[in-house]
């Protein structure tokens, strides 16, 4: 079932073309990684789909029973300062704020959620920790705890693994996989073209414009997949 679909997405900023007629789709369970370059518009492009960015031109559309509501999204850089003074108890829960209408406290229901949540990412025996006090696997951990209270349906992540060293990383790639396998669709900014192949049904690729859009067995035999692997990495 689709999801989402993006037709001739274009966004600016000012006097700079970020997203130049992206189109592409999101089918239910997907695994889609967004690659391209540094400055090729993939963080744009997600904050597009959340409405962080108005769009110029072209349409951002959500299937049946998949609302802006839906998404949990993992910015690049976190939105959570480095001191913010919150237990990963408080960062995790305030995911459930996406969901939330007029009413300031959280229902039984959301706590429950952010504890299953917590321990689905192995935070439980730290949530009342400080989050100031975390390594950089562990906060990434939290804010994808916090990401999957948003969520039923669909997370955006946006490098989610940048930083992190290679063990730490491994843990994450196996948490959001299992995730996927769970049902929830992934749509991942990733500068680690290997894993993308690895991982993802679907690549993205997009420099302004897109280059290529489709299954990764094709991307990996299309000339530009084949160039862009050849390349390795482009961080
Ligand atoms: P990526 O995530 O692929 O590295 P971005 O979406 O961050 O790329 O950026 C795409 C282009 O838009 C770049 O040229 C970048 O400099 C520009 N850009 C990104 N954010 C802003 C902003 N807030 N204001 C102005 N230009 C921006
Ligand atoms: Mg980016």
């Amino acid at each position: 079932m689709k999801q989402l679909e993006c037709r001739n997405v274009c966004v600016n900023y000012e006097n700079t073309e970020a997203v130049k007629d992206v189109s592409f789709s999101v089918e239910e369970g997907d695994y889609i990684c967004i690659v391209g370059e540094n400055g090729s518009g993939k963080s744009t492009l997600l904050k597009a789909i959340l409405g962080l960015e108005p769009i110029k031109f072209g349409k951002i559309k959500f299937g049946e029973n998949v609302s802006k509501k839906d998404i949990g999204y993992l910015p690049q850089q976190s939105i959570i300062q480095k001191d913010f003074p919150a237990s990963i108890w408080e960062v995790v829960l305030s995911g459930c704020l996406n969901n939330k209408g007029i009413h300031p406290f959280y229902s039984k229901k959301e706590k429950q959620k952010a504890e299953e949540n917590i321990n689905k990412l192995g935070l439980n025996d730290i949530k009342y920790k400080s989050y100031q006090e975390l390594s950089g696997g562990q906060r990434q951990r939290v804010l994808l705890a916090r990401a999957l209270c948003a969520t039923k349906k669909i997370l955006l992540l946006d490098e989610p693994i940048a930083g992190l060293d290679p063990k730490v990383t491994k843990e994450m790639y196996k948490i959001i996989k299992k995730i996927n396998q769970e049902g929830i669709t992934i749509i991942m900014v990733s500068h680690d073209i290997r894993f993308a192949l690895k991982n993802a049904n679907k690549i993205l690729h997009i420099r302004t414009k897109k280059e290529f859009f489709g299954l990764t067995e094709d991307y990996v035999k299309s000339d530009i997949g084949k160039t862009f692997i050849g390349g390795g990495e482009d961080a």
